[in-house]
């Protein structure tokens, strides 16, 4: 079995123009198909507009289809006290299994404190809160705000809150490991490591900085399998991760178990 907790139905431009909503989830699940996935999350915006459709949007999208769950980003700038009180009622509902803070597309730090209502909903719930950390896509982003370590500090101050690390902070993946080997409530998935294929040296270097993080951090409880669908392609990530040295009991672990879990997917 294998769950892709990280996927993206917004059109991009460059890579992924397809301007209809319905078309874009068409295409997700013809990959899913042809990938064996069996069940995938998808990640609403820090905002709405023609391009990128609201966590609503998606719920609506998506309600024919029982192998698709999503989590809704949530944005100081762009999100309203209404939207929190609807993202509350969704959880409650399962439409919705978690939030995301998208650090560094925003300017702001992930302790900043008016993200709390965020993590204490997350708590109250028993969802997790998922980070975009490292390198962004857009080179508007600003990188203090999305180094990994900044997480060492919700974690820290919210022990009961599931912190999840997407990106393994790539490229600082080492700060990203004494995160996740220090605090317990946190996870990380490996997604969007690469836009597009990975080419081989790219691959050969990943794949030994992921068995270092293993190494250091231990068994991977904590690991998600995700891709960054359409910006990284599933099949090239599938390759990727069959290359990955993981005992077969950590591996299940890794592509569907500690999904399955951390998000209730039933
Ligand atoms: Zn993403």
């Amino acid at each position: 079995m294998i769950i892709d907790c990280h996927v993206h139905v917004n059109q991009y431009e460059l890579i992924h123009h397809i301007p209809v909503l319905d078309d874009r989830i068409d295409e997700l699940q013809k990959e899913m198909t042809s990938n064996n996935v069996d069940y995938a999350i998808i990640l609403s915006s820090y905002k709405t507009n023609s391009e990128r459709p609201s966590a609503k949007q998606i719920i609506d999208a998506i309600k024919k289809y029982d192998n698709l769950g999503v989590v809704a980003g949530f944005s100081i700038d762009n999100h309203t006290d209404e939207d929190l009180k609807n993202y509350r009622t969704w959880i409650k509902d399962g439409l919705v299994k978690g939030l995301k803070i998208y650090s560094g597309y925003e300017h702001y730090y992930p302790y900043d404190e008016r993200y709390q209502k965020i993590y204490d909903t997350c708590v109250e719930f028993g969802v997790p809160a998922m980070f975009h950390t490292g390198d962004t896509y857009s080179p508007k982003g600003k990188l203090r705000y999305s180094r990994p370590l900044n997480l060492d500090d919700v974690a820290v101050d919210n022990p009961e809150l599931k912190i999840v690390m997407c990106h393994l902070g790539n490229p600082w993946i080492q700060d990203a490991q004494e995160v996740i080997y220090k605090n317990k409530n946190v996870y990380a998935d490996i997604s969007g490591l690469v836009i597009g294929i990975f080419d081989h040296f790219f691959e050969k270097m990943i794949k030994e900085k992921v068995a270092e993080l293993i190494n250091y951090a231990g068994e991977p409880k904590y690991l998600l399998y995700g891709t960054d669908w359409p910006i990284s392609s599933m099949d090239s990530y599938l390759n990727f991760v069959a290359k990955l040295k993981i005992k077969q009991e950590f591996r299940d672990n890794f592509m569907y178990k500690n999904a399955k879990e951390l998000f209730k997917i039933s």
